[in-house]
C-alpha cells in the first residue's frame, strides 16, 4: 500500500464509523449482570492487511469478552488435536437456522449440528488435548494469544457468572455425555468452555486474528504461524455457512465473507488472501448480532467490493 491508499482506507473508515454511531438500535446482551453493563455507545473498528497494518477507528483498543468468536478458533485446535475425520464424526458441519443455543441433534449422525452453536462448540472444546486441566486450558490461551499477537486475559467475573448460571450449557453437555457424543471430564470441558468465551479481546485484536485467517494461519504483525495451513478452510468454511448464527444465509448473501458474532458485541470477518475486519459495538439484534456491527461490514463489502462472489 502507498502512503496514499493508506490515509485513503483509514479515511473510509472513519466515514463509516460516523455514519453508523447514529444507529443506536439494538440491545446489549443481559443475561449476566456484567454484559448488561456493557457501554452501548461504545463502537470500533478495526481493519488489518496482510503487510501487517492495522486501521483502526473508534473505540478500537476497548476490550470486551469474546464469546461465540471463539469458537472457529477452538474449531481450529481441535481439528489440529484430532485430525479432521475424528473431529467430523463427532461434530457436523450443517447449519441449524435455529438460536446459537438451541438443543438439537443431527439424530443420524449422533451429533450436534456444527462446531458455531454451543452444542458443537461445548463437543468441540472437548476434543482439546492436554495432560491436565490448567494445560488444555494453558492451549487455549496460547491458541488465542498467537492469533492476537499477544497475551490475552480472561475476565474473571464475566466467568464466574457465565459458570455459576450456565445451566443451559450444562444441560447441553450433559445431555451429549448421555447421548455418547462426549465423555468425561464433562465438569472440566465445560469450564474450558466458559473461560474461552470469557477471553478479553479488542477490535484491534479481532482484526489481527481475522488476519491471520485471511494469511493462511500466519499472524502478518508477528510472522508467527497460529495454526497448521491445512485446516484453515474448514475453519472458514463454517464461518460461512454457520458463522452469524441464524441470520447465516442472510449475511453470507449480503456480505458475502466468511465471519462470526460474539453476543459482547464482537464480529469478525476475513476476506482471503486479502485482510481481516474486528467490529466491537454492544447492542445486539434478535438473533444475537451486532446491529452496528453488520452495518459495518454491509458499507465495507459494498465500498471496496468484498463480496466473495463478485470477483467475476
Ligand atoms: N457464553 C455465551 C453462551 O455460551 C456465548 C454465546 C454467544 O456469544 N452467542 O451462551
Amino acid at each position: 500500500h502507498s502512503q496514499t491508499s493508506e490515509s485513503a482506507i483509514h479515511r473510509r473508515l472513519a466515514e463509516i464509523h460516523r455514519r453508523h454511531l447514529s444507529n443506536t438500535s439494538g440491545q446489549v446482551a443481559t443475561y449476566i449482570p456484567e454484559l448488561a453493563k456493557a457501554d452501548p455507545n461504545a463502537f470500533g473498528i478495526a481493519m488489518a492487511t496482510l503487510d501487517g497494518t492495522v486501521y483502526e477507528v473508534g473505540d478500537s483498543r476497548q476490550p470486551f469478552t469474546i464469546q461465540s468468536i471463539s469458537k472457529p478458533f477452538v474449531y481450529g485446535l481441535a481439528l489440529e488435536d484430532r485430525g479432521q475425520e475424528h473431529v467430523l464424526k463427532r461434530v457436523g458441519v450443517e447449519p441449524t437456522g435455529e438460536a446459537f443455543n438451541s438443543i438439537v441433534f443431527d439424530e443420524r449422525g449422533n451429533r450436534p449440528f456444527n462446531p458455531m452453536v454451543n452444542a458443537g462448540a461445548i463437543a468441540t472444546t472437548a476434543m482439546v488435548a492436554g495432560d491436565s486441566h490448567q494445560h488444555r486450558l494453558n492451549r487455549i490461551l496460547d491458541l488465542f494469544q498467537r492469533f492476537a499477537g499477544e497475551p490475552l486475559t480472561i475476565d474473571e467475573a464475566v466467568y464466574r457468572s457465565e459458570k455459576s448460571t450456565g445451566h443451559r450449557n450444562r444441560a447441553i453437555t450433559y445431555l451429549e455425555l448421555n447421548s455418547n457424543m462426549i465423555e468425561e471430564p464433562v465438569e472440566e470441558h465445560l469450564d474450558l468452555y466458559f473461560r474461552q468465551c470469557s477471553i478479553l479481546v479488542t477490535a484491534r485484536h479481532l482484526a489481527i486474528m481475522a488476519a491471520t485467517l485471511a494469511n493462511n494461519g500466519v499472524n502478518p504483525v508477528t510472522g508467527e504461524r497460529a495454526l497448521e495451513p491445512r485446516y484453515m478452510r474448514n475453519l472458514l468454511s463454517v464461518m460461512c455457512s454457520c458463522g452469524m448464527y441464524d441470520f447465516s444465509g442472510e449475511w453470507i448473501y449480503r456480505v458475502g465473507l466468511p465471519a462470526k458474532s460474539g453476543v459482547a458485541g464482537g464480529i469478525v470477518a476475513v476476506l482471503p488472501g486479502q485482510f481481516g475486519i474486528g467490529v466491537f459495538s454492544p447492542p445486539l439484534d434478535v438473533q444475537g448480532n451486532s446491529v452496528r456491527g453488520i452495518g459495518v461490514c454491509e458499507d465495507l463489502s459494498t465500498h471496496f467490493s468484498l463480496h466473495l462472489f463478485d470477483k467475476n
